[in-house]
């Protein structure tokens, strides 16, 4: 295969770096997933999408990639020293791993919602808790752990000491993070010093999700879980490792110190992080309730909308800002991102039509044309900018647009060019983008034959004068969301 130029804003050093596999063609990348102890908020759908385009992209450019997105179900602690799974379970009366199974259900229906490919391995973190044992004894063995009254704890300072470089990821200075206690457990005292985190925790009498280790019946901390299974699946070192930015810091930073504490090798080599959705101008966050949920988005049922949205509407409004800027939810950008659907549906329609009387050598606009097509590869292939690629899908929908309506001479565009850009436009919109058209299909062959059968036969009865018919077809299609229009052309559907 062509060795594609692809560049990537590597978190790990605040660059854009040419993006080399460790196996030529292959990929391994590696991304946070839910913690399943509540439903996923609409900021966490944000950043799955952004890795699903990530995801479908590599693909795109023929790598075969392993991917794995774990579910955390062995919950973090909260600021009282509580599992949050443990939390969910008694607030829901159901054992903690009820409680994991049904927001992972939840997860998946989201998932699917939003056209999200599912990953090639989704590991949980309590189907690996004998991976995450031996990766804290490696850890001891190594003295970067020591162990106080059946828990273990990752030894920063003697991880510093040894000029490892704790801090780089999350642009952290030394001192900032030996002041900093992030952890939040109740026996802090255990600790040699503040910046210190568990690996393994004792449980207490009333903790119910524990496991025998040799050091004390207990869980594992939180970052362990994503050394070890990246480790199991991956192997010590791999590509991408993706998550949220509000990640960085402990989490990502720790999963680093556990893995080169463990086996020497940092684990990722290149680490991308997707920014925050805000609701209103403000993060969206479990924790502070400033969330706006998938259901209510759909249902229209929440008071920071004034209607629903088709989920294909909201995915189109998440690809609207890089993955690294923030996106902010508010009504009228969701109204202006579905007009934009619509109008870029309606142009993938009228693409696949091929109309009669196109030329059969290019002009000009062949050219303009063309020119757009390859400035869409560049600009994924520019650390996935998203929001440039769509701009110039749309440049594309205009003059598709414009030739259908007779604002641009059919000759303009030769048929060579047209089927350039209904495979790069299909490949690109549904493929790479995951979008889907109103009824969830990304080959909307069949409902366009089915389409041209049901105006055939309304045709049919105009002609035998059974106007009851016909108008009982017209006002059947508009109540399931398509319209038909009457031209001197002959009849025309379209979404409403
Ligand atoms: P969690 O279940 O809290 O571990 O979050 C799952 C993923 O969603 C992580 O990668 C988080 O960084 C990410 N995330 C959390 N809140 C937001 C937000 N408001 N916008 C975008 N991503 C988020
Ligand atoms: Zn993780």
């Amino acid at each position: 295969m062509d060795t594609p130029q692809l560049y990537i804003y590597n978190s790990l050093r605040g660059e854009k770096e040419l993006f080399t596999p460790l196996v030529p063609g292959r990929v391994g990348l590696y991304v946070c997933g839910p913690t399943v102890y509540y439903e996923v908020h609409l900021g966490n759908c944000r950043t799955f999408v952004s890795f699903d385009i990530i995801y479908r992209y590599l693909l795109h450019l023929g790598y075969k990639v392993r991917y794995v997105r774990n579910i955390t179900d062995v919950g973090h602690l909260l600021d009282d020293g509580e599992d949050r799974m443990l939390k969910g379970a008694r607030l829901e009366q159901l054992q903690p791993m009820e409680v994991a199974q049904k927001y992972t259900n939840g997860f998946h229906d989201k998932m699917r919602v939003f056209n999200v490919l599912p990953p090639s391995i989704e590991p949980r973190a309590t189907g690996h808790i004998i991976e995450q044992i031996e990766m804290v004894q490696a850890i001891i063995d190594r003295s970067y752990a020591y162990i106080r009254n059946g828990s273990v704890y990752f030894d920063t300072v003697k991880y510093l000491q040894d000029k490892h470089p704790y801090g780089q990821l999350s642009g952290r200075v030394v001192e900032d993070l030996l002041a900093e206690s992030r952890d939040d457990l109740k026996n802090q005292d255990e600790k040699k010093h503040p910046s210190d985190f568990a690996l393994w925790i004792k449980a207490s009498d009333e903790h119910i999700m524990r496991w025998n280790s040799p050091w004390s019946v207990g869980f594992p901390g939180w970052h362990l879980e994503c050394s070890a299974m990246s480790t199991k699946y991956l192997g010590e070192q791999f590509d991408l490792h993706g998550g949220g930015n509000d990640l960085k810091f402990p989490h990502h930073e720790n999963e680093i110190a556990q893995n080169v504490g463990s086996c020497g090798c940092t684990p990722a080599r290149y680490w991308m992080h997707t920014n925050m959705l805000l609701l209103n101008g403000r993060k969206m966050s479990k924790s502070e309730g400033n969330t706006i949920s998938p259901e209510e988005l759909f249902s229209g049922n929440s008071e920071h909308i004034s209607r629903a949205y088709d989920p294909m509407v909201v995915r189109f409004f998440f690809l609207q800002a890089h993955y690294r800027s923030t996106l902010d939810i508010t009504d009228e950008a969701l109204q202006a991102a579905d007009r934009g659907y619509r109008r870029l549906m309606e142009a993938m329609r009228i693409l696949r039509s091929t109309p009669p009387g196109l030329s059969s050598d290019g002009g000009e606009r062949d050219a303009m044309l063309r020119g757009i097509l390859r400035q869409s590869v560049n600009d994924m292939n520019d650390d996935f900018n998203v929001p440039k690629a769509l701009a110039g899908m749309f440049e594309l929908a205009a003059s598709i647009n414009a030739l259908k309506d007779g604002h641009l001479p059919k000759n303009s565009i030769s048929a060579s060019c047209w089927n350039e850009m209904t495979s790069h436009m299909e490949q690109f919109v549904y493929g790479v983008f995951g979008l889907a058209d109103e009824s969830g299909n990304t080959n909307t062959e069949v409902v366009d034959r089915l389409m041209q059968l049901i105006i055939e036969m309304r045709r049919d009865a105009r002609e035998r004068k059974d106007f009851a018919i016909s108008d009982k077809i017209r006002d059947a299609l508009k109540d399931t969301g398509i319209q038909l229009k009457d031209g001197k052309d002959g009849t025309e559907w379209m979404y409403l």
